[in-house]
């Protein structure tokens, strides 16, 4: 046998390892731990990106890896993949020096606390030179890695593997054309939706319980899998044997938890699912972001935002509320969930405005990796993109700039791969539907049927496809968004009533 096999998995553990411990304590400091326990928290993770660096960023790994280069047509098709995977990995971090690696790890976790500090007071200022410390780290990290192109793809590519400006302008364009003129038809339309969530209360409890089955009905495996509570719900992906969810109860707005618990339950999904041959390993896990939200974004919104998902499902909640729900019907809920309003928070938004949160995140952070922007420009570069988008101006910062979480934790060019996973959603269902009839599964309180499907043609993958190859293997075409701008047409229309 090849030794450089045993090698890179001998690696592959190790590295497995330290990244499990250190989801670990993500998972901690999300759900129980206490305030102070960020400054020791912050130390230790320190230390672990350390380790994890001076284990991997050595000559052995740059000699097994020029090894595994020359060898590469004689191992088997895995170790192949694995090894191209790592490849990219190494390239990725080797380019960073030691000390200002392990202090980003340190930075993130300052960062964020500040971050929270900020929102809870609604004060910019506390957390603005965090930010600032987290975008010159990472146009650093852009100048160490040196790809060429435009700066900001550097980042994007380590979300979606292939995207770029070009791409992304290009889908975010052919997205606008359609959303906003769309928008504004409905606004026109000057409907209002009743809501059989609003104004009313829906004890935790009763919540919890409806939650627990609808995970049930999702085909969750519980022996594999914990849903816990985070003020901001998430999924953390240990290994396909241990996924953890947690979703956010609101005692006055129950459909906000049902969503959180869908969408985190779609992600958890793809965790669960993934090929048993892959092992405790660094490629045994979702592919990319945008692949990742096409499976939260496919359960959330294509099936928990339709009409099939509340005929199947409505008698579950009413089960639980039956006072709440006394003169409402799986109808009003259906509509109710997908009532269009131009609002100011992103994770609050209907299926139709959302794309345009993430279109004014992208351009932000476009502008900023052109050097267009700085920290402290940014409050006032963000109420001006939503007066432009959404004709509207947050009254403070906490439902402004202060909303997410994710500049806080260095995750810039993340936001691009929620469109793109709405998107690819889009066209999963249009594929299944040449096969079956997706809607029918679901009315049918059959969604076995449209796991199957997901796992056979993207999560039994982990990360040994990239996006293109796993789009075009599930659906036998490369990645085409008019699937996406078509349901928001047909879907929208219909229930407006636009002619
Ligand atoms: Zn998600």
């Amino acid at each position: 046998m090849n030794p450089y096999i045993e090698q890179l998995d001998g690696l592959d553990r190790r590295l497995s390892a330290i990244g499990f411990c250190e989801s670990l304590v993500f998972w901690d400091a999300a759900t129980l731990a206490p305030k102070n326990s960020v400054k020791n928290r912050g130390l230790a993770l320190e230390e672990m990106a350390e380790l994890y660096y001076t284990i991997f960023i050595t000559d052995e790994t740059k000699e097994l890896l020029t090894n595994l280069e020359r060898t590469k047509d004689s191992l088997p098709e895995l170790t192949r993949v694995k090894y191209q995977f790592f490849k990219e990995m190494f390239e990725q971090i080797a380019c960073i020096p030691v000390n200002e690696y392990a202090a980003f790890s340190n930075l993130k976790t300052q960062s964020s606390a500040a971050w929270e500090e900020a929102k809870k007071t609604k004060d910019f200022s506390i957390f603005e030179p965090f930010l600032q410390q987290v975008i010159d780290f990472q146009r650093k990290y852009i100048r160490y890695r040196n790809l060429g192109g435009h700066p900001y793809n550097t980042l994007l590519q380590d979300y979606e593997r292939g995207l770029t400006v070009e791409v992304a302008d290009t889908f975010f364009e052919q997205l606008k054309e359609v959303i906003v003129p769309l928008l504004k038809r409905i606004s026109e339309k000057n409907m209002t939706i009743p809501s059989p969530f609003t104004d009313v209360k829906f004890d935790i409890e009763g919540q919890k319980a409806f939650s627990d089955k609808i995970l049930d009905k999702m085909n969750f495996n519980k022996d594999s899998g914990i849903i816990a509570e985070s003020v901001h719900p998430f999924t953390l992906n240990l290994n396909r044997d241990d996924v953890r969810i947690t979703t956010a109860y609101q005692e006055d707005y129950a459909l906000s938890s049902i969503y959180s618990t869908i969408h985190e339950c779609g992600h958890g999904l793809y965790e669960q699912n993934i090929g048993e041959e892959l092992g405790f390993s660094k490629i045994a896990t979702g592919t990319t972001m945008g692949i990742h939200e096409s499976q939260s974004r496919i359960y959330e919104n294509n099936i928990g935002r339709s009409e099939a998902f509340w005929n199947s499902y409505y008698h579950l909640l009413k089960e639980q509320f039956p006072e709440q729900l006394k003169e409402t019907n799986a109808l009003d809920c259906f509509r109710a969930s997908n009532d269009v309003k131009a609002s100011l928070i992103r994770t609050e938004a209907d299926e139709l405005t959302y794309s345009l949160h993430i279109m004014i995140r992208y351009e932000l952070e476009k502008a900023i990796f052109e050097g267009a922007l700085e920290a402290k420009d940014l409050p006032a570069a963000w109420d001006a993109k939503y007066e432009e988008y959404l004709g509207l101006s947050p009254a403070d910062d906490s439902e402004g700039i202060l909303q997410d979480v994710h500049w806080s934790e260095g995750l810039f060019g993340y936001f691009p791969s929620y469109a793109l996973g709405s998107a690819y959603a889009c066209q999963f269902e249009a594929a299944m539907n040449r096969e079956f009839g997706f809607y029918e599964a679901v009315a049918a309180d059959n969604l076995g049927r449209i796991n199957e499907w997901l796992k056979e043609n993207i999560h039994r993958y982990g990360s040994t496809k990239t996006p293109a190859e796993i789009i075009e293997g599930a659906t036998g075409e490369s990645f085409n968004p008019s699937y996406f701008t078509d349901y928001l047409v047909n879907k929208y229309s219909k229930l407006y009533a636009l002619t």
